[in-house]
């Protein structure tokens, strides 16, 4: 860094953001709900209040009186680098801006000192750097060809060249967890619903690119979300339906932003879709779902977006289960640990966090966790294996919900 220069910038910063920074009163509440502080044992640099305190230091020792008087005092490399390891631990699940009684919107505050770090060459962290690789060349992060998005559709699925209703399928489902995309399509063809899809024309949503810090790399979210909106106005459907919470959360709160215009079409969580169509009386339960089952909130569908009831009411509703919840639920929810890039770049502290998550669920002696989110449901397993809780079951609701319509997913395979 040349001297004179400030070793951070403040451009991505908006004018609130920078009074947020001042505005924290050190009060601790947000250090008490943090999982991901939790489960690193309380390492003291990942408490929520420790980084904005040294974010506000940095800020100071750039942009301060003493700064523009004397010159930015310079911020080292170490300095920087415990810095990123301890943004980049945390999975942006909300819970800190939450509970802070200063209303900082701690999730955005994250993802502008991500960006930070990313512009000036430290971040991401880890196996995060591949995301934009593979983003740009595959359209998924899963190195999986774009023409084959759409090899997991069944015989016996239907999908409609044209429709007012599209499924938005994901990478995740549609390349990995097949059997949330296999439950979701064959829900709506048994509910009557016309749906089409993007197939290769669909790229991935960039959630994840987005909550590190990488989404003004080469432009990649703004590219990717514009194809993803030019496709589905190609389509003339005008009701987007999504099973992803990830993708769900970034369509209708980043996908505008990143385009600076509203979406001519509607966004729609399946729990959503599916509580409105059990209040019309319109779904024919077929078989009973004999099973205790908790609902964990994605915190891109919570916290994120505020969806909480939908889900509750969806499997409150399904013939034969006993819906409990655990004591952490809606906005005081504990996050799964998959979220900000962690289960990516630091796997071993998600699935700390998603063994405190499945310790929650234990306690209520369920025999289903459930969630609405593929990321939850994969990190939520990985808990419960680690833990041998061999007999807790965790699964999406959609999928209890075609067990209520008699459909069978036995066929399906996950990759
Ligand atoms: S967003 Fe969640 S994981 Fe990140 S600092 Fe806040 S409480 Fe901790
Ligand atoms: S809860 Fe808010 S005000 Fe209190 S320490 Fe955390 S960030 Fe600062």
């Amino acid at each position: 860094m040349a001297k004179g220069t400030p070793s951070i910038t403040c451009d991505n910063l908006t004018a609130v953001q920078l009074m947020e920074l001042d505005a924290c009163t050190r009060c601790g509440e947000c250090v008490k709900w943090c999982p991901t502080y939790d489960a690193s044992g309380q390492e003291p640099g990942l408490a929520p209040r420790d980084k904005i305190l040294r974010w506000r230091e940095f800020m100071n020792k750039s942009y301060g009186l003493r700064a523009r008087l004397f010159g930015p005092k310079e911020i080292s490399d170490e300095e920087i680098d415990l810095f990123k390891t301890d943004v980049y631990s945390c999975t942006t699940c909300g819970m800190c801006g939450t509970v802070c009684e200063s209303g900082i919107n701690t999730i955005e505050l994250w993802e502008c000192m991500r960006a930070n770090l990313v512009e000036r060459g430290n971040g991401p962290y880890g196996k995060q750097n591949m995301f934009l690789k593979l983003i740009t060349e595959y359209h998924n992060p899963y190195m999986m060809d774009p023409k084959a998005r759409l090899d997991w559709v069944p015989p016996d699925v239907t999908i409609a060249d044209k429709a007012e209703y599209l499924y938005f399928g994901g990478c995740t489902a549609e390349y990995r967890q097949k059997k949330l995309a296999f439950a979701t399509a064959r829900v709506l063809n048994k509910l009557g619903i016309d749906f089409c899809m993007l197939g290769e024309d669909e790229w991935c949503c960039c959630s994840a690119l987005i909550r590190t810090g990488q989404h003004e790399k080469e432009e990649i979210a703004r590219r990717a979300a514009r194809a993803n909106v030019e496709a589905i106005k190609k389509t003339g459907a005008t009701k987007i339906l999504y099973a992803c919470a990830g993708c769900y959360r970034t369509s209708i709160v980043d996908w505008p932003r990143l385009l600076g215009e509203e979406l001519p079409f509607e966004i729609i969580h399946i729990a959503e879709f599916l509580e409105d169509l059990i209040k019309q009386d319109k779904i024919k339960w077929e078989a009973s779902v004999d099973k205790t089952v908790t609902y964990h909130d994605p915190c891109h569908l919570g916290r994120h977006v505020g969806i909480y009831d939908p889900p509750r009411y969806v499997l409150d509703n399904i013939p034969g289960v006993k819906f409990i919840e655990m004591d952490r639920i809606k906005e005081n929810q504990r996050c799964c640990g998959a979220g900000g890039g962690v289960k990516a770049g630091i796997p071993d502290l998600a699935l700390g966090v998603a063994e405190t998550r499945v310790q929650d669920a234990l306690k209520k002696n369920p025999d289903i966790l459930s969630s609405a989110c593929p990321f939850c449901k994969r990190n939520l397993s990985d808990g419960r294996d680690s833990l041998g809780a061999k007999e807790l079951e965790v699964e999406d609701i959609i999928v209890l919900v075609a067990e209520a319509l008699g459909i069978p997913l036995d066929d399906c395979v996950e990759t």
